[in-house]
Formats: C-alpha cells, structure tokens, sequence
C-alpha cells in the first residue's frame, strides 16, 4: 500500500534530523516539500538524492489529487515543511486530511518543532499550556484575543517575528501585567537565547530582534515550581532548628525519605561552611 510520510526536519541544528527521518526521506518516492529550494540545501547535506515536488499551503488540495493516484499505484511519498513539524504553524495538515478521507495510509515521523524545545528550556511550569501559532496581525483582534486567553489561566504559547516582538509584548501588557514571560529566540542555532522577565518589564538579557522567536506567558501562578523550593529553603537555613528538626520537617512537610533529608541538610550545611 502507498503510504504517506509527514517527517518532521530540524528548526536550525541540521543535526537534530532523526535517522528514522533520514532512512524514510531516503527510501521514499519522492518528498513534497514546502519550498523545494529550501528543502533542496537541507537534503544535498544529508546526501540525500530522492526527488523533491513543490507543495506548499495555496497547493494542498491540488497536489492530494496528484498524490492519491501515486498512493493508489503503491508508491510512497513524505511531506516535509520548511523547518520543524508539518501541521504546527505549516502546512501538512490539511495533504494528511485528503489522503485519509481517500483511505490511504499516513504515518509519521515526529521530530524538533519550535514550541517544543521553546517548553523544554523555558524554566516555567508549561502545563496546561496553550498554543495559538502566530496571533493575528491587527491589534485590535490581537488585544481581544489576549483578553480571552488570559482568563483561561493556562500558559499561552505563540510564535512571532523577532522584529515584532517589542510591540506585541507592549500589547500583552493590558491582559497579562506582571505575570512571567520566556521569549526562545533561535533555538538550537548558534545565538539560542532564553530571555526572561515579566510582561511589563524589559527582557534579560538585553533583546537583539534578529531571528525568530516563541514567546511564552505564564498562566496558573499557583503552580510555580518555587511555591515547594522556598519552603524547603527556609528549614534547610533556619538557624533555631537542630539538624534533627530539619530532617523531621523536610520528611514530614515536604515527602523527603529519612536518608534524602539527612544528605539535604548536610549538603546545605556544607555549602553554607566557607
Ligand atoms: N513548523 C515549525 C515548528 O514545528 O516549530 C514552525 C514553522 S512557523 C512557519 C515559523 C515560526 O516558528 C517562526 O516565525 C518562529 O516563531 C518559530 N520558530 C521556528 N524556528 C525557530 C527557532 N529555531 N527558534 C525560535 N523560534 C522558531
């Protein structure tokens, strides 16, 4: 049976590839790419050599008609976007909805997408989050937007250009003052940078608006991971408690095992002995 592959390719580090994305781009038919040109320099790194066919958002449709005949004759093709994972803020989605309604097969090979690796770095407690791509281009439905989500209490997650930055986050202002924000610029490549601050106050460190970025405003303020972390940090220095009371405390208030309180607070007493 024909199958279609959607494959996810690197956001910047051309070695974030997987070799499960290399063996299937290698073996397919051919690979529809959203911009061939793009996708060409990529493939010529990886040495790989199957033919690339241009499918980009306004060609969907067009190329499913094109493709369900290949599918139907037992041919494999993959579906690569430009950087990243098809479907998140690219196309993909809508090839893989044709060829299913059709009842051919479409099977995937996940890989880097910027939203993630924005998550994985971002030190903020990321659930539930939600992600809404890019937000709309006019301010007024940018500021309605905001004001919706804000109230859903859920970590909001989008992408934007770097040089709109500034200005968006101006804008967040009204709906979100003061909560924490982490802005991933250029991950995985060479200038990969976490910014971080509260709406309302400058990025550290300072922000150079070249390159791409994923923004993330912190929802449910409740779940910060520090609500535990401080606690624990005033028993461990609490100069009226006994080391006996602290490792009382740590395994009554805050779960530790006898053995992991008592090397907590010995690690600590270490630290804090010059
Ligand atoms: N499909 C891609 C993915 O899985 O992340 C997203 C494609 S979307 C057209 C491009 C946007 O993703 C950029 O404008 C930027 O907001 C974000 N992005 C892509 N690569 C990035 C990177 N290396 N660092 C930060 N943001 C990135």
């Amino acid at each position: 049976m024909g199958t279609l592959w959607i494959v996810a390719t690197p956001i910047g580090h051309v070695d974030d590839i997987s070799l499960r994305a290399i063996e299937v781009l290698k073996t397919v038919d051919g690979i529809l790419a959203e911009d061939t040109r793009h996708s060409g320099r990529l493939m010529a790194r990886l040495g790989i050599t199957t033919q690339l066919k241009a499918c980009d958002q306004h060609k969907e449709s067009q190329v499913a008609v094109w493709l369900e005949r290949h599918l139907a004759q037992g041919k494999s093709w993959a579906y690569i976007s430009d950087a990243g994972t098809p479907g998140i803020s690219d196309p993909g989605g809508r090839l893989a909805e044709h060829v299913t309604e059709a009842g051919h097969i479409v099977r995937v090979v996940p890989g880097p997408s910027a939203v993630t690796a924005a998550i994985m770095g971002a030190g903020l407690v990321a659930q539930p989050f939600l992600f809404v791509g890019f937000l709309p281009r006019k301010q007024g439905k940018i500021e309605r937007l905001l004001t919706q989500y804000a109230s859903l209490d859920v970590t909001i997650i989008f992408y934007e250009a770097a040089n709109r930055l500034e200005k968006t986050l101006t804008l967040c202002e009204s709906a979100f003052l003061g909560r924490r924000v982490v802005v991933g610029r250029e991950l995985t490549k060479m200038h990969e940078t976490f910014h971080r601050g509260r709406i309302g106050e400058p990025l550290k460190p300072a922000f150079v608006d070249k390159g791409e970025v994923v923004v993330m405003i912190e929802g449910g303020v409740e779940l910060h991971v520090q609500s535990d972390v401080q606690p624990m940090k005033r028993i461990l220095s609490d100069a009226n408690l006994t080391k006996k009371d602290k490792i009382k405390r740590l395994k009554e208030q805050h779960q530790f095992s006898r053995n992991e309180a008592y090397d907590l607070v010995e690690w600590w007493r270490s630290e804090e002995t010059p």
